[in-house]
């Protein structure tokens, strides 16, 4: 059933699918893309010889509109989501789309369901889901030759409400591999992450940490999310690691903490070391920052800042890029595109 502008409630919206009226899918065969439209369908219909569904070639990408003050709709650096797609389709065997049609292609569908761009201060955001997926009916292990692209649109609330600090676990398992998928936005990444999630969550953790899959010694990231510290000596710290999915949100943040003096650098960050950050958060699109209020590993709770407050230095960052976002602050050239 489509969901109802009216049926919505702005400041409950969770994060969950719903069927908006508009999405836009293009095909690819015969070596090239096909012109794409808009659709009133949210089904994709393929063969149960699909390759997505045996091999898992699929990539996708997440990324938000924000209402501005004045009512005009701001997307924050999508053709850096764009070009992240492309990199991801290229490790997965695809056609990568076009990076220009990708970015027209969110526009249309955020134009095409605007009333249900969440108004300014609701704190939620309207978030569209580009994803690419493998179609041609497959046994052997190949790459497909039929490819269908689609973006759909879901408003949706604050990820986790408010600043609050939230509680993780280091995981036993690998997310990826040294040397495997970890750079590319794929299904499979999660599929593997799948269970340590539903796991952390049962014993009452916000999300699993993982660690390098090589020596299991150095932070790699989240589930969903980037990891950043704040040192004793007050720097913004983030691992730099083959196997983590660069988040835009922690290349912003990385600008955003030069200018705030924070003397920014991506490094490798032993866990031990993590454990003694006088500040540290989870990056990400769906919830900007989320506070780390502590660690656990193999048994023992390692407190961060605080597991209620929110350190200083995390708010700065976090309104300062919210505040961007939004337009209420000028960020640097080309990181915001106001829709007409
Ligand atoms: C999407 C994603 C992120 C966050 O990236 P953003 O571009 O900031 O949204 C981090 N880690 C993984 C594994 C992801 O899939």
């Amino acid at each position: 059933m489509k969901q109802r502008v009216e049926d919505l409630d702005w400041k409950n919206l969770g994060f969950k699918y719903r069927d908006l009226p508009y999405r836009y899918e293009a095909k690819y065969k015969d070596g090239e893309w096909q012109e794409g439209k808009l659709t009133e369908d949210s089904s994709m219909t393929f063969s149960e010889g699909a390759e997505v569904l045996h091999y898992g070639q699929e990539v996708f990408e997440g990324l938000k509109a924000y209402r501005r003050k004045d009512g005009k709709i701001n997307l924050f650096r999508p053709d850096q989501n764009a070009h992240r797609f492309t990199l991801s389709a290229k490790r997965l065997a695809m056609p990568p789309f076009p990076e220009d049609r990708f970015v027209d292609a969110v526009k249309q569908v955020v134009k095409a369901n605007e009333e249900f761009v969440p108004p300014y201060d609701s704190g939620a955001t309207l978030y569209l889901r580009p994803l690419m997926v493998g179609t041609t009916k497959v046994l052997g292990v190949e790459a497909a030759s039929e490819y269908t692209f689609r973006v759909f649109a879901v408003p949706v609330g604050a990820y986790i409400k408010g600043l609050n600090p939230a509680d993780y676990v280091v995981s036993e398992y690998d997310r990826a591999a040294y040397a495997g998928t970890g750079q590319a936005k794929t299904a499979g990444n999660y599929a593997s992450s799948l269970l340590p999630t539903v796991e952390a969550h049962k014993n009452g953790f916000a999300d699993s940490l993982y660690l390098d899959p090589r020596e299991h010694k150095y932070i790699d990231e989240f589930g969903g999310a980037n990891f950043y510290g704040i040192t004793q000596e007050g720097q913004f710290v983030t691992p730099k690691s083959q196997s983590i999915l660069v988040s835009i949100t922690k290349r912003s943040l990385l600008e955003v903490a030069k200018w705030q003096g924070l003397n920014p650098v991506e490094r490798q960050i032993t866990l031990e070391e993590a454990f003694n950050m006088k500040e540290a958060g989870a990056m990400g699109t769906a919830a900007v920052i989320s506070p780390v209020g502590s660690i656990t590993y193999e048994g023992k709770k390692h407190v961060i800042y605080s597991e209620t407050e929110t350190g200083p230095v995390t708010k700065k960052l976090y309104n300062e890029l919210v505040d961007i976002q939004y337009g209420n602050k000028k960020g640097p050239e080309g990181w915001v595109q106001t829709l007409d």
